[in-house]
């Protein structure tokens, strides 16, 4: 391996839980109102399998259309810049986004000191970095966490849509990142908290996917592609006293050929 491509909220930064706070209130008030049109009884977005079965790690409008398609939603696409108290999939998607700024804004952006102590020592070992996130944010929340110096290139939601790249679970972001840094995909390993990333990661031929489990679903990593999956970055580094790291056993390997190096 000489390169490691790292998913941002989640991985690098505690943003994951307010992308998933912001989520949660919109598809509540768009939900609740829908019940009261409809007269159907109102069933809540659930935080825990709604999330990461269907929005984490997604660009913002896959989410958005992936949970409503599970409930039997459709709306229509709208554009990217629909105004966000339009019923589009862009409009609902853009509501979060308000949400998300505001509480950005609010709270600013923690780092997980794990993700700097790894990023620092693979710094020192020499090894290209890359942050690799659907966040069109990407570049706000690299700066307010202050880890622009510690990472050569992003490829984030912006850079997606310019290059027309698909969005995770589809390797397309992963592979640019790979490209950016000039290294082949099986010298790369690839860092991700969702079940999108990690299936991002096998699907590319990513020389490693490492699972970083922040909320309980090792197993779910495992079963979408993950080699192995820790609770934090420094497991990797405090071989001694760490939780070690769960790996794959044969029944979970996913299918899909795959050059293990
Ligand atoms: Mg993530």
């Amino acid at each position: 391996m000489t390169a490691c491509l790292f998913d941002l909220d989640g991985v690098l930064t505690q943003t994951a839980r307010v992308h998933n706070a912001a989520w949660t209130k919109t598809f509540d008030e768009f939900l609740r109102q829908r019940a009261a049109a409809t007269g159907e009884p109102f069933q809540p977005f659930d935080p825990g399998p709604d999330y990461n079965r269907y929005v984490d790690g997604r660009p913002r409008a896959d989410g958005v259309r992936s949970f409503l398609a599970s409930r039997g939603i459709v709306l229509p696409e709208g554009s990217p810049d629909d105004p966000p108290d339009a019923d589009t999939v862009n409009g609902v998607g853009n509501r979060k986004n308000v949400l998300l700024l505001e509480q950005l804004r609010t709270a600013g952006v923690e780092v997980y000191p794990g993700s700097v102590r790894y990023l620092k020592a693979a710094t020192a070992a020499g090894l290209r970095r890359a942050v690799v996130t659907a966040s069109a944010n990407g570049r706000e929340v690299v700066a307010a966490a202050g880890l622009e110096a510690l990472l050569e290139a992003r490829v984030d939601g912006l850079v997606a849509r310019e290059q027309k790249l698909r969005g995770k679970p589809q390797p397309d972001t992963f592979l640019a990142g790979a490209r950016i840094l000039g290294v082949d995909p099986a010298q790369a390993a690839v860092f991700e908290d969702a079940l999108s990333g990690v299936a991002a990661g096998r699907a590319g031929g990513f020389g490693y996917v490492i699972g970083v489990d922040r909320v309980g679903q090792a197993d779910e990593l495992l079963a979408h592609g993950a080699d192995v999956v820790v609770k934090d970055l420094a497991d990797l580094l405090d071989a001694g006293d760490a939780a070690p790291p769960v790996p794959r056993t044969p029944g979970q390997a996913p299918t899909g050929e795959r050059g293990l190096a």
